[in-house]
């Protein structure tokens, strides 16, 4: 029997589960507790969440964009965080529980990447890297406000996967976009909430692919130490946040991927008006998320694919896009209608949308 969240027999593990794999759930939370906190650079912070619950964390391979959810505490008047309250995380419909609970008890849920693990350790262990987004009056959201203040022996729980869960190799948990499939050429561009994925991917990368990784972040301060075992040129772009005289969000990076991908020569010479691809469906930002991964191409088989017959992942270039919405369609639009790559290789995905809250 898999245990409700909040445990009554006073033990700190998170989540207890059955021996026989059929009975796995995919998915555990888990109370952790800050082990430390890092000022990595002038806007990011790395908190270390242990708990021997994290034995049971992961998915058994490298944890590449792997994302999870953070379950910020609400506050009380005083300022101290209140206890999540309790909720069955071995109900398929635990994310609807906890939706109907009182909002200023649940908490916030916050979508975060994991960004190193020491899980065979005696005490395992997870960093997270936030990035420290207030507004121009010093207010940010429940996330970073709360990694802001983070100290040692703060509690909070996570979500994510099941180790012992019984899955089909590279399926049945839906945290990991990165799939490159067969291609040797690849294409990784984000802002400063994909840097902790771009760089947990490109420490995974095999040797033998090639490619560029081009990462927007606000000021020079904040280009981190990332190596690659693939042969991967790395670009930091810093929008110059530090001398007060800052690009727009995302404006770098448009640029970055511009001059690398280009629209094909004979764009322009061809008697039709009509681009090398098709114009992808709108999203609006706004209101929908946008998340365009050859997942769910291949799930939804939708039109789009220039090699319908093709998986995604068959061909020899695949690029991984993150960043704020706004930014990441301009990219889709011009990655796939005016460059014309196939969708089936790219995954576009807006990891937040300013002026909007995450949930
Ligand atoms: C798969 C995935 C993985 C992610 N991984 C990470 C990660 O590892 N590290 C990380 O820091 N973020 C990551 N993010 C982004 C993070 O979830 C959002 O930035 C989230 O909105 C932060 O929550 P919050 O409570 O601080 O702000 P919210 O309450 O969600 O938003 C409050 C306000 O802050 C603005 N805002 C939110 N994020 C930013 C930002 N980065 N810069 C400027 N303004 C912002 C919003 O537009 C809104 O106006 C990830 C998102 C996804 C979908």
């Amino acid at each position: 029997m898999t245990e409700a969240l909040n445990r009554t027999d006073g033990r700190r593990e998170g989540s207890m589960v059955e021996t026989e794999a059929a009975t796995e759930p995919m998915t555990l939370a888990f109370e952790v507790t800050v082990s430390s906190v890092q000022e990595l650079s002038p806007n990011f912070r790395r908190v270390t969440f242990g708990g021997y619950c994290l034995r049971d964390f992961g998915l058994n391979e490298d944890t590449l964009d792997l994302r999870i959810k953070l379950m910020i505490p609400s506050l009380a008047p005083d300022g101290s965080a209140l206890p999540l309250p309790a909720f069955a995380m071995e109900s398929e419909g635990w994310y609807r529980e906890w939706l109907a609970m009182d909002p200023t008890l649940r908490g916030s849920m916050r979508t975060y990447t994991v960004r190193q693990t020491r899980l065979d350790a005696v005490y395992p262990e997870i960093d997270v890297d936030f990035v420290m987004h207030f507004d121009e009056h010093g207010r940010g959201g429940p996330a970073a406000n709360w990694a802001l203040n983070a100290t040692p022996g703060d509690a909070l729980t996570l979500i994510g996967p099941n180790n012992r869960a019984d899955r089909p190799q590279g399926g049945g948990y839906g945290g990991i976009e990165w799939r490159p499939g067969m291609a040797q050429r690849v294409l990784l561009a984000g802002d400063e909430t994909a840097v902790p994925a771009i760089a947990a991917i490109l420490e995974s990368l095999p040797s033998y692919m090639t490619g560029q990784a081009f990462l927007e972040v606000p000021e020079a301060g904040d280009f981190l130490e990332i190596s690659s075992p693939a042969n991967i040129q790395i670009t930091w772009l810093a929008r110059g946040a530090a001398i007060g005289r800052s690009r727009p969000q995302g404006e770098l990076l448009q640029d970055a991927v511009r001059r690398a991908i280009r629209v094909p020569g004979w764009v322009g010479i061809k008697a039709s008006d009509e681009g090398p691809g098709k114009e992808p469906e709108d999203i609006n930002v706004d209101k929908d998320i946008l998340w365009d991964t050859p997942g769910r191409l291949d799930a939804r088989a939708i039109e789009g694919s220039r090699n319908p017959d093709k998986p995604s992942g068959a061909l020899p270039f695949y690029a991984w896009i993150a960043g704020e919405a706004a930014v990441i369609k301009e990219l889709r639009r011009y990655l796939v209608r005016d460059v014309g790559i196939d969708r089936k290789q790219v995954a576009f995905m807006g990891y937040w949308r300013q002026g909007k809250a995450e949930g």
